[in-house]
């Protein structure tokens, strides 16, 4: 069965959308530990990250760089933070959070709730400045 974030690439369940290429996607993160919190992800579904390819990997890891940069300059921070976790869903996926503070990156503290409005305009923001 494909993967929640394959049905989200197929269309099947909604986004917010910020970026896409040939060969990857990016859409916010649904439960974000920090405004603008993105979820980068390869659209061949693979579990583990580093099972990719070379080639899907340096792919993935460019656009992850350009999504970034994006975000940093849609949301001022000091860096963007990235991380890779993975034991929720099962599709390899690179996190992007703007980082003032060590504690913005917590995975652990309570997840913020944004208003729809809210995340639409931050992707919105984030997807002009791709
Ligand atoms: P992890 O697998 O531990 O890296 O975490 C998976 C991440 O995916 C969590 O931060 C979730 O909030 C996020 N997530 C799960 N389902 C969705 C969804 N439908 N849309 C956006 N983000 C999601």
């Amino acid at each position: 069965m494909a993967s929640i974030f394959s049905r989200i690439i197929a269309g099947e369940i909604p986004c917010y959308k910020v970026a896409e290429d040939e060969h990857n996607f990016a859409f916010l993160d649904i439960n974000p530990v920090a405004k603008g919190h993105v979820l980068c992800i390869p659209k061949h579904e693979v579990d583990y990250l580093f099972d990719l390819s070379d080639e899907e990997y340096a792919s993935l890891m460019l656009f992850v760089k350009r999504v970034a940069e994006a975000l940093k300059k849609t949301l001022p921070c000091v860096k963007v933070g990235e991380a890779v976790l993975g034991l929720e869903v099962p599709h390899a996926h690179v996190h992007l959070v703007p980082i003032n503070k060590e504690s913005d990156m917590n995975f652990f503290k309570e997840k913020l709730s944004l208003p729809a409005e809210e995340m639409q305009q931050i992707a919105e923001g984030i997807a002009k400045n791709f």
